[in-house]
């Protein structure tokens, strides 16, 4: 019965998954079941501002991941091929010795660190002063690149600053008209789509731009299905409706921005039909979804990977925000520019370090001024920091090329979430040593020289931005089990060992985060203001918060943007998008989440309950694509493009475009959907164009 059940804890804790950090408690009790106790857990979202207590099936079983019984609870390290266990003790002096002895050899570059946008903002900044500090090497990235840097970089460009929303995400029902465009929140970040349904109560017009008739398309009042691409294209067609039919806010741009005139004169060789065309999206509907935005007093535009995820991704971008410059749609109420962040700290993971070519608090490791005040705040001379490095893919080329010998992974599984996993998969091997920090066995991991157990979000302390750039405290609602530890516990261990302890002295996370914040005082994504004591009382405080006696600012740029003269900046630059099918390769691959899952899957398909929704991978073709290849609903295919191919089930739908496949990201191994991803790089930003790959495809038959 219930009352023979007994309490062992209840503990609030934060979601691991997504980038709205929904707030949650956890309940263990301990219940006879003949003769025996058994743990059960009841999880129960707790109110918080940006979740408001709700929470989705995967925050709901994302406790079944940190009970799993393939949790690593000791270090394991490979000997005559195979992983076994080993101490501690060992595994910190065989990383100290094989370090020391390759950077001896090849140099401090030698050694490569890869971060992951899951971590916590104290593990972030952590791991960028570990590898600029304890390694003496300029190679670290992490797997944001693959999430955020297009809108980051777009973001930065047109306003000078870069944070995920520009408004709080309680003014989403305000807007008048919404465009999402790339973003499937209905499946990515499920607990954010009442704030769209309320908005349709108040009479909000949603548009939505994606190549599939999601879950969130359903909600749409248009919805525009673009062939995956062509989505600067298509921005640009719709801001030329828009300044043709007169709905440009002279008053706006011209008090407010920059390099208009410039816009207007690109604008004006448009051809509509042409690029109407060119987008597989018929003129009339582009003109309704238009003059709809641009009639609208207020209106907000949000984008996510399905825009951001190309080879000119960044570029799209720039050409949505040239839409919401030019209409006047940002920094008041019920308006803005939002790019949905998708990992759980995509916001923080991209402010503190962890990036190639930069130091906490969006400084630049390329200046001067910047090196010079990180450099004062490590306690270390600023001609010995190393320079810029490349990004994540660019990493795995070095790593092929063996200019980087040796490489730490922390939070992250890149042989399955790169593109063009072959060449990865083939350097990884190369590699003469590396070592993964996980939770489990990943498909990384397996390849690994040495793997550290590392705790689960509910045993470790620390911080997560979440995407509208509000910082939340996640206290340890249990203790680690069996060996774990933190990952920031690690890298102090390690650089102990290499002989640099004195610059990594903490006792717990809390002293990370105070010199997190000195560390971005005065930069963009200042955290001066905000204090552990501050997160609890306040639930969560809003950067930037450069003082302890301001609020933070969730809506931003209401009188000012970031750069130098307060102007936004149109940035125009045309970009016709990529258009590479051929009679070899058809069809366009473009990739996704899917509510079940979360990343590579690493922990979400060790949750039954998650696992059981979605147990292998599949892919999504149109019935009329499905009947030319003859390939039968269910069956196994083969989907190969130039770099690979990869093998999953058939699942016909009419609701995607007839020349597109989709296939989720969730899964390693032969149902990697990037075994067939190109890695051709955005120039602005090195994102790599995930979202468009030209393949074929045919079912795998017994003739
Ligand atoms: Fe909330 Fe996202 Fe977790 Fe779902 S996955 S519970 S939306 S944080």
């Amino acid at each position: 019965t219930d009352q023979a059940k007994s309490r062992l804890y209840v503990k609030e804790t934060q979601c691991p998954y997504c980038s709205v950090q929904c707030k949650m408690s956890v309940e263990e009790l301990a219940a006879p079941v003949a003769g025996q106790k058994v743990a059960e857990y009841t999880v129960q979202g707790v109110p918080n501002k940006a979740s408001q207590g709700r929470l989705c099936v995967k925050g709901m079983n994302a406790h079944q991941q940190v009970f799993s019984s393939e949790r690593l609870m000791y270090p394991l390290i490979r000997r005559q091929g195979e992983l076994e266990p080993c101490s501690w003790d060992e595994a910190m002096q065989t990383i100290a010795d094989r370090l020391q002895q390759l950077q001896t050899t090849y140099g401090s570059d030698t050694v490569g660190v890869y971060g992951g946008g899951s971590l916590t903002n104290e593990t972030a900044y952590l791991l960028g002063k570990f590898t600029r500090v304890a390694l003496g090497s300029k190679y670290i990235d992490y797997n944001g690149r693959f999430c955020m840097s297009a809108a980051a970089s777009a973001g930065s460009k047109v306003f000078g600053m870069d944070r995920g929303l520009t408004f709080p995400l309680s003014d989403i029902p305000k807007a008048a008209c919404i465009i999402l465009a790339g973003t499937n929140v209905a499946e990515c970040q499920p607990t954010l789509l009442p704030y769209f349904n309320e908005a349709k109560e108040n009479g909000t017009f949603i548009i939505v731009i994606d190549p599939r008739k999601t879950a969130t398309a359903a909600i749409a009042d248009l919805h525009l299905q673009v062939k995956p691409g062509k989505d600067a294209l298509l921005a640009d067609a719709m801001l030329k409706v828009i300044m043709d039919a007169g709905l440009a806010d002279s008053s706006f741009v011209q008090k407010r921005t920059t390099g208009y005139e410039q816009l207007v004169q690109e604008m004006e060789s448009l051809n509509l039909e042409q690029a109407a065309k060119a987008c597989g999206v018929e003129l009339d509907l582009i003109r309704q979804a238009a003059m709809a935005y641009g009639e609208a007093h207020t209106g907000m535009i949000m984008t996510a990977r399905g825009v951001e995820q190309q080879t000119d991704g960044h570029m799209a971008v720039r050409h949505f925000l040239n839409m919401v410059l030019a209409t006047g749609k940002i920094g008041r109420t019920g308006c803005g520019y939002g790019a949905i962040t998708g990992q759980g700290n995509g916001q923080g993971g991209r402010e503190h370090g962890q990036k190639a070519d930069q130091l906490p608090g969006y400084r630049s490791i390329e200046n001067e001024e910047d090196r010079a005040y990180i450099a004062s705040v490590w306690g270390v001379d600023p001609t010995l920091l190393p320079g810029k490095g490349v990004s994540a893919y660019e990493m795995m080329e070095r790593i092929y090329e063996q200019d980087i010998r040796a490489l730490l992974v922390m939070g992250s599984n890149p042989i399955v979430s790169n593109p063009n996993v072959s060449l990865v998969e083939e350097g990884l091997r190369k590699l003469d040593f590396l070592v993964v920090a996980d939770m489990f066995l990943s498909e990384t991991a397996r390849l690994a020289d040495l793997v550290l157990p590392v705790t689960a979000y509910m045993e470790n302390e620390g911080t997560l931005t979440n995407l509208e750039g509000r910082v939340l405290l996640r206290e340890q609602g249990r203790s680690a089990p069996g060996e774990t530890l933190d990952d920031w516990d690690i890298l102090c261990r390690i650089a102990e060992k290499l002989g640099k302890g004195s610059l990594f002295q903490y006792a717990k996370a809390e002293d990370i985060f105070n010199e997190l914040r000195i560390a971005s005082r005065g930069g963009v994504a200042d955290y001066y203001g905000i204090t552990y004591e501050r997160l609890r009382n306040e639930q969560g405080v809003y950067w930037p918060c450069p003082s302890l006696d301001e609020q933070g600012e969730g809506m931003l740029f209401h009188e000012r943007f970031a750069h130098v003269d307060g102007k936004a900046m149109f940035t125009p630059g045309a970009s016709q998008g990529w258009d590479d099918v051929s009679e070899a390769f058809p069809l366009i691959l473009t990739n996704g989440r899917i509510l079940a899952h979360y990343l590579t899957g690493v922990q979400t398909r060790r949750s039954p309950a998650l696992a059981a929704r979605e147990l292998e991978n599949f892919v999504e073709l149109h019935p009329s694509t499905a009947a030319r290849h003859r390939i039968r609903d269910g069956e196994w295919v083969e989907v190969q493009s130039a770099y690979g191919s990869f093998t999953v089930r058939s699942r016909i739908k009419a609701s995607i475009r007839e020349d597109t496949l989709f296939v989720p990201m969730h899964w390693g191994g032969i149902q990697n959907v990037n075994r067939a991803t190109r890695p051709d790089l955005d120039p602005f930003c090195r994102m790599p164009g995930f979202k468009t790959a030209a393949v074929k495809i045919q079912p795998l038959r017994l003739v």
